[in-house]
């Protein structure tokens, strides 16, 4: 989209004219950014080296949003999205190993059972034991993005090492951030707004919109991993993709809150 109000200051800013503000404010104000038809939270990409202008963009835009229609944007989940959807009364357990075939081990009182139409599905064997499912983050985090229900369900999940607990409970949005849930193992979940460099060594800090002072640290020996992930060619263009981080929330000396990144498969990112 062409267009998005900055919370700050209350501008409609084009694209354009928002990618010529000095670099402090840019990067300020990128994180204050909403669709000035639906609210939605907004981000700002700048151009890329293979041509595209600068932009606007949000996910997800409002229900009715009229931007919404320009931007082509794409809602619906794929099968085995829709299948984590259709399935409520399942056990998820969350899969880490992507990639990496055969590796997971059943619950001992499962089986797996391999049935047209239902790849991945695991069906009890005793009476009354739940359906396990396993997935990986990528669709966890769709649904999250896209799934009002989805986030706030009471859906039993199984995180290897860290045990059972609900999706709404574990799975914590960057906007649900706060010092209480600091030393908590949780999936934290949201729009990268912006992008700064943390050390000399090339990691980076993923940071949260909203003015929220939330980020991600990401080692950087992870950075070309995650960049591969979300297909993209350089740092600045994370800002407007999704992630979903699996980790432990710490607290620095001044106050900011923030999740270590340094295993590629306790993560998924997410564009469009
Ligand atoms: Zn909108």
């Amino acid at each position: 989209m062409d267009t998005a109000r900055c919370t700050e200051d209350d501008v409609r800013y084009l694209a354009s004219h928002f990618a010529l503000l000095p670099a402090a404010e840019l990067e300020r104000k990128r994180r204050a950014l909403v669709c000035d038809s639906c609210g939605a939270e907004a981000y700002f990409r700048k151009a890329s080296a293979s041509g595209q202008g600068a932009c606007f963009g949000a996910r997800p835009h409002g229900l009715l949003c009229q931007a919404t229609a320009i931007g082509a944007v794409k809602g619906n989940a794929n099968p085995e999205e829709q299948d984590i959807l259709d399935n409520p009364g399942d056990v998820i357990e969350l899969d880490l190993c992507y990639g990496r075939a055969g590796t997971g081990t059943p619950l001992p009182w499962q089986a797996p059972v391999t049935t047209p139409g239902s790849a991945g599905r695991y069906t009890g064997l005793g009476s009354g034991a739940p359906a396990l499912t396993r997935r990986r983050l990528t669709p966890i985090l769709r649904n999250l993005i896209y799934s009002e229900p989805f986030r706030n369900s009471s859906q039993v999940i199984n995180v290897p090492g860290q045990g059972i607990h609900t999706i709404r409970r574990f799975f914590v949005s960057t906007h649900q951030v706060h010092a209480g849930l600091e030393g908590w193992h949780l999936g934290y979940w949201g729009m990268i707004a912006s992008v700064g460099v943390a050390n000399d060594e090339g990691a980076l800090w993923l940071n949260a919109g909203g003015y929220g002072d939330y980020s991600v640290l990401v080692s950087e020996n992870m950075v070309s991993d995650l960049l591969r992930r979300a297909r993209k060619q350089d740092v600045d263009a994370l800002a407007g993709c999704h992630l979903l981080v699996l980790g432990e929330l710490r607290r620095s000396g001044g106050g900011k809150l923030w999740v270590y990144l340094d295993d590629v498969e306790r993560c998924a990112v997410y564009d469009d």
